[in-house]
């Protein structure tokens, strides 16, 4: 059964990730639609939907979309920017090393 619709490509793996890490199996579908765009014109593009193989799983699977849509289901950096402890650069956290001197973050 289809449990999600995507807004785009990334959001309905993202999803489907979540599922399928919850041991729900879910895969992603896609079904091509037209947009119009005005003057009778139209582009083509990809409606994505997230479908669950177990329908018993609903329940399961809504909860965690749930979380998803007020933020909780989100993976975020847990920790802000870093300064570097021999230069004083700042540092986005996705970075492990300083890329000014080389100094590596250690995370405490
Ligand atoms: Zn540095």
């Amino acid at each position: 059964m289809k449990i999600f619709e995507a807004q785009h490509h990334a959001e309905a793996h993202f999803v489907a990730g979540l599922l399928q890490t919850a041991g729900i199996s879910a895969e992603v579908r896609g079904e091509s639609l037209y947009t119009t765009v005005g003057a009778g014109s139209s582009i083509p593009g990809m409606r994505l939907s997230v479908w669950i193989l177990e329908d018993r799983k609903e329940g399961q699977a809504r909860g965690i979309l749930a979380a998803y849509m007020t933020g909780e289901g989100i993976p975020t950096f847990s920790d802000g920017p870093w300064k570097c402890p021999r230069c004083g650069e700042i540092h986005e956290p996705q970075f492990a090393s300083c890329w000014n001197c080389g100094t590596e973050n250690n995370k405490e």
